[in-house]
């Protein structure tokens, strides 16, 4: 399974950890203050958000997840507070000023606290659902992100768009079974993403649909890219169940332009694969911007 796919889930649960701990935290404080013992420095002193667990946690996770960013710097912002607020409700507590502004402004701090923990919880919760939960491959939302920025991006190097689909799927599915057929999909999956490049990312688009977003200089080097690919799943077989399946996909390659949207180059892409199921399958056919079909297997 893709690792970034495992990366939130893991995410998630230290997430849930370091926000139990807080509580923890919390109690500690009010059993000191009830006891009137003496308050350990690291519980209250000024920068005991870096003490505390979930301080620790946050600290490494700004340092991991760039994307996440501008969420776990709301969440620094909202724990320093909290660990503020805490501060002067004791020393309120030990001076014996107990109006309830110091309550209120804590309840505050920590409400905010738990509402920005949430909001990037709700973030990383989204970005699960950008994954494939069969092949934990990125699905379009990504797709659509990572074409707007490579294309924008683009530079000498060219960007292309490879469009695959398995050929005869249906029937793995009627001989061996759905599982069988879902266990063929991972298989897949994972051989397209060890057989790219680092820049390039494999995308399930749907079905037994892939796209591949390929670097290349020419037509040349991206179709020995996409062929290589194909020549790659042709060989190998996928060992379930008791069964060795082999399959082969038909792809469409094309080359993206400057400004070309998404849309207009997937469109292509499909005129193209089309041609190569009706060539036979099991080949890679090129199409330019004017829609002449090249099939470049050999
Ligand atoms: P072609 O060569 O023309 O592409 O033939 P095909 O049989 O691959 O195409 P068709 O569109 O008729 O069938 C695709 C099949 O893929 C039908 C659908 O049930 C199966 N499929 C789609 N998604 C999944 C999945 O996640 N798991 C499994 N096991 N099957 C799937
Ligand atoms: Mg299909
Ligand atoms: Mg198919």
């Amino acid at each position: 399974m893709n690792s970034k796919f495992k990366k939130i889930d893991a995410t998630v649960r230290d997430l849930n950890h370091s926000t139990d701990a807080h509580f923890k935290w919390l109690i500690n404080i009010l059993r000191f203050v009830a006891s009137r013992d003496v308050l350990l420095p690291d519980l209250t002193c000024d920068d005991a958000h870096n003490f505390c667990d979930f301080g620790h946690w946050l600290n490494t996770q700004l340092q991991d997840d760039i994307a996440g960013r501008n969420y776990l710097l709301d969440i620094k912002d909202k724990h320093i507070h909290v660990h503020k607020m805490c501060r002067e409700l004791i020393k309120a507590i030990e001076h014996d000023e107990c109006n309830n502004a110091p309550f209120d402004d804590f309840e505050t701090a920590l409400l905010a606290f738990t509402a920005s923990v949430s909001r990037y919880k709700a973030h990383l919760l989204q970005l699960r659902t950008s994954y494939d939960a069969l092949t934990g491959l990125p699905l379009r939302r990504i797709l659509d992100e990572s074409y707007d920025s490579m294309n924008k991006a683009l530079g000498d190097e060219g960007l292309y768009l490879l469009l695959l689909d398995v050929d005869h799927f249906k029937k793995i599915n009627d001989n061996y079974g759905h599982l069988i057929g879902d266990a063929v999909l991972r298989s897949l999956a994972l051989n397209l993403e060890n057989n790219i490049r680092r820049a390039e990312s494999v995308y399930r688009y749907g079905g037994e649909e892939f796209i591949i977003l390929l670097q290349a200089h020419s037509d040349r080097e991206a179709t020995e890219a996409a062929e290589r690919l194909r020549r790659v799943i042709e060989t190998s077989e996928t060992v379930s169940g008791g069964h060795r399946v082999k399959i082969t996909f038909s792809s469409g390659l094309t080359r993206v332009h400057r400004g070309e949207t998404l849309r207009e180059v997937l469109e292509r892409a499909d005129v193209a694969l089309y041609k190569g199921k009706q060539s036979g399958r099991n080949c890679t056919i090129l199409i330019n911007k004017s829609l002449d079909c090249i099939n470049v297997s050999y």
